[in-house]
């Protein structure tokens, strides 16, 4: 690659959901910096800590440069044969449902769209899922409960334009930093604009929020089935928007009405006070976006979660209108784009339904596959539990570490050792999950590669390559497809270039769709490499043709759409009546601590440390912020187990135990801790949190209860 120093590379951030752009440049002598694009709809310019450090996380110190079977160098082709061969072996002796594929929101679209169609409609089975599973499952769950289709309604900026914010088990000043900073500037603008944080802990979100509620885990299904109880009885309901656009609402208020205020009370730890402000201030308030993420998704209830915020949101008409409507960020930088293309156990591509077999014979023609898969496959808990007992031969993981980031990560981790054939592709040369692979196949990492990612407003924008491909990388798209093409189906995986996936990806979306389906690109389904490499970001729905010239207001760059397009404003859902559903939820109690365990541990995440700390382990800048893991505890806490702050101090749960520091405050809820998933036994000598975390799932989405886990804590 010839280097030019006045040229800046349009691309996005690989961290986050909020997909923020990236301008990044090579100068003469090699050296990479970044600064945010100031013409990209999602920042406006901005970076927060994790992407303004992006250029000291990308030297190729531990990177995987060259394909390895069992430990040695080998060829490409020697590697792609052996794969091809043991995968088309294994599904010849076992059948296709004894394979498997574990993907990631860290693809690009076109590496998702290429491994689901060899999975889906070439190999035959649906057995793909992804990290995604862990992150925003429960939200396309409750979203095609609700809407008929995983459609997030409203834009980013419906956050500026909201009255009041309420935020739901959501860090968003340390996990979505600058969606919290255009929050902060619109109230600069609008101090009238009230925000509520809904978490049991005080995090630092809490700092701008005019009320907290400090939530027992896991209450958020009563304390929004307790509100449409509230706006029943209290007359704040849209009675005509209700009997226009929905069904199911008697039922729903029925269910909800049976909750009274001091039953709502018990079950969320707050008092009837809180309840009562907290909920006529959402009555009064038309204009209300509710902002959901991890705090909801990662919980044995998200679904209901999800569907408990929708149920409020569809009583008072407040869906897809400016400044309203229920709005889940996602954690990874293309969870969106994954879905998209149905990269998830349970979905088709092009958010069509494996369930409906009109969508899978459309699949399959458009493909002209020679199999599609009958019924949904294994989803990521699931999946290790098949590779544990054996019914997965043959593994292919991509792009995650899941030794490290899957609940109950010990028995994971002897899964993946036990597993006949495991192969992973990675940028990284021995991640504790890449150690344990028997084929090793190098990936392109971000800046050497080039695709499509979806933010958490239904943006798609580019990333693009400014660095060459170091050794003898290749991209992940590239590598399925070489795959695909020795396991026979050649024609189907001929794809020279990611813009002809990108494009056949954009057909396919909308194929047989004249508004049928809301997820439809098709405007770009004839982009050419040169169209594909000038693509600005753009919002879906884009059905019709791409508008040319360049729209300064967007940011001046060329094919932009207009920004802010909403679902739903016209009260027309994907159901087959085109009515949105209330789903009638009965909040549950669940009671996991006992008396050897008798704290509920809360996992998350860090402002400058991203997942297992694969990428942000390497910014010696980002690792100041915080240089250890540790575990919060409430004072009251500290003193009833004799712990002192700053102590080392072991967290046990019935599967493992971490040794951490002790962070002594009253910012986390009494009878609670909290601690970061991201250090591993790489960076800490006995820290690595997902060994205490279980296995058990939300029943209809499949996502992990990873923020409430029965735990104790002594010290060490
Ligand atoms: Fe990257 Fe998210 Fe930070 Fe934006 S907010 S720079 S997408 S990590």
């Amino acid at each position: 690659m010839e280097i030019d120093e006045a040229r800046e590379v349009r691309t996005t951030c690989p961290y986050c959901g909020v997909g923020c752009g990236v301008l990044a440049k090579v100068a003469a002598d090699g050296q990479v910096s970044v600064r945010g694009d100031p013409d990209h709809p999602a920042n406006f310019g901005r970076l927060c800590s994790k992407g303004s450090a992006l250029a000291e996380t990308i030297d190729l110190d531990g990177r995987l440069l060259y394909p390895e079977i069992h430990d040695r160098r080998a060829g490409w082709d020697e590697a792609l044969d052996l794969v091809a061969s043991t995968f088309s072996q294994t599904i010849a002796e076992h059948g296709p449902d004894a394979v498997a594929f574990y993907v990631s929101g860290q693809l690009l679209t076109e590496d998702y769209y290429v491994a689901n169609k060899l999975m889906k409609g070439f190999v035959g089975s649906a057995n793909i899922d992804t990290n995604s599973r862990l992150c925003m499952a429960s939200s396309v769950a409750g979203h095609r409960r609700a809407f008929g289709s995983d459609t997030v309604p409203g834009t980013y900026e419906d956050l500026e334009l909201a009255d009041l914010i309420v935020l739901v088990g959501s860090n968003l000043a340390w996990c979505h930093p600058v969606l919290y900073q255009r929050i902060v500037a619109a109230r600069e603008k609008r101090p009238e604009m009230k925000i509520v944080l809904v978490d049991p802990r005080r995090t630092m979100t809490a700092d701008i929020a005019d009320m907290h509620l400090a939530i027992a885990p896991d209450g958020d299904v009563a304390l929004f089935t307790g509100l449409l109880a509230y706006l029943g009885q209290h007359n704040a309901l849209d009675r005509a928007y209700i009997t226009a656009h929905t069904t199911g609402f008697g039922q729903a208020l029925f269910a909800a009405s049976a909750l009274d205020l001091a039953s709502v009370a018990a079950a969320t730890g707050l008092t009837e006070d809180e309840l009562g402000r907290f909920y006529s201030l959402f009555a009064a308030t038309s204009k209300t976006v509710t902002v959901y993420s991890q705090g909801v998704n990662q919980s044995s209830s998200g679904t209901d979660k999800v569907n408990a915020i929708i149920n409020c949101h569809l009583a008072t008409g407040r869906v897809g209108r400016p400044g309203a409507g229920p709005f889940s960020v996602t954690g990874q930088p293309n969870a969106m784009g994954g879905r998209e293309v149905g990269g998830m156990a349970n979905m088709l591509a092009a958010h069509m339904e494996i369930e409906n077999p009109e969508h899978r014979k459309r699949v399959q023609r458009f493909w002209t596959a020679p199999a599609i898969a009958e019924r949904p496959g294994l989803k990521a808990v699931e999946m290790f539990q098949a590779v544990a007992d054996g019914r997965i031969k043959a593994l292919w993981i991509m792009a995650t570490n899941p030794v490290d980031s899957m609940p109950d990560a010990d028995a994971v981790e002897a899964a993946i050792k036990a597993c006949p054939f495991v192969v992973v592709s990675d940028v990284l040369a021995r991640t504790d999950t890449v150690r344990h692979a028997h084929i090793r196949l190098p990936a392109a990492a971000w800046g050497e590669k080039d695709g499509t990612v979806t933010n958490s407003e239904r943006r798609i924008s580019r990333q693009r390559a400014f660095l060459d491909l170091p050794g003898e990388a290749r991209p992940d798209w590239q590598i399925v497809a070489e795959v695909g093409k020795r396991m026979g189906f050649g024609e189907a995986f001929s794809h020279a270039t990611p813009s002809e996936v990108f494009a056949e990806h954009a057909a396919l979306s909308g194929f047989e769709n004249d508004g049928a389906r809301d997820f439809d690109i098709g405007a770009y389904a004839g982009v050419d490499a040169e169209g594909y490499e000038e693509l600005a970001p753009f919002q879906w729905p884009a059905p019709g043709p791409v508008q040319a010239g360049r729209q300064p207001e967007e940011g001046g760059q060329a094919g932009h759409r207009p920004s802010s397009i909403r679902f739903f404003a016209d009260g027309n859902f994907y159901t087959p009546d085109r009515k949105a559903r209330f789903i009638t939820i009965r909040p549950t109690v669940e009671t996991r601590t006992s008396p050897d365990y008798p704290l509920i541990l809360n996992t998350g995440r860090i402002r400058d440390h991203w997942h297992t700390m694969t990428r942000t382990g390497k910014s010696p800048r980002l690792s100041q912020h915080i240089a250890e893991p540790f575990v919060e505890i409430h004072p009251a806490d500290a003193q009833r187990f004799g712990i002192g702050d700053a102590d080392i101090v072991r967290v046990s749960s019935p599967r493992g135990d971490v040794l951490v520091r002790a962070l002594v405050t009253a910012r986390q809820r009494q009878g609670s801790l909290f601690a970061p998933m991201h250090w591993t036994d790489q960076f800490s000598a006995k820290g690595r949190l997902d060994a205490l975390t279980a296995p058990l799932i939300d029943p209809v989405s499949g996502q992990p209860a990873l923020k409430h886990v029965a735990a104790r804590i002594e010290k060490f």
